[in-house]
């Protein structure tokens, strides 16, 4: 079990969290740039898609996200990454056709 038990998001992926911190600062979100390196990833996201390596840095809500949600979508040289924020606060970060990070997060959170 993983669970309570994270993971600094900057040792386990530090070039994820350099190109996080890089696109979200291109973005002019300099406010969210500056939390990733806080980040810790709580739990991967079990949808069982094999191109999905999502996980999460708040704990996973029970339903949808509420009022105060948006989204921020980078543009990666490669995949998807697509930032849910929740009050201001980075949540979750969508990780998508990125196998290299895929395989990695399956060894941590099997
Ligand atoms: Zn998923």
């Amino acid at each position: 079990m993983n669970q309570g038990n994270p993971k600094a998001l900057v040792d386990a992926f530090p070039l994820l969290s350099e190109e996080l911190q890089q696109l979200l600062v291109q973005k002019g979100e300099s406010e969210l740039a500056a939390q990733v390196p806080g980040l810790a990833i709580l739990e991967r996201c079990r949808c069982g898609d094999d191109f999905c390596a999502t996980f999460y840095v708040q704990p996973k809500p029970k339903g949808a996200y509420g009022p105060g949600h948006r989204n921020v979508s980078l543009e990666p040289q490669q995949g998807m990454l697509i930032l849910d924020i929740v009050d201001d606060k980075i949540a979750c970060v969508e990780v998508l056709y990125r196998d290299e990070i895929r395989r990695k997060l399956l060894v941590e959170f099997p």
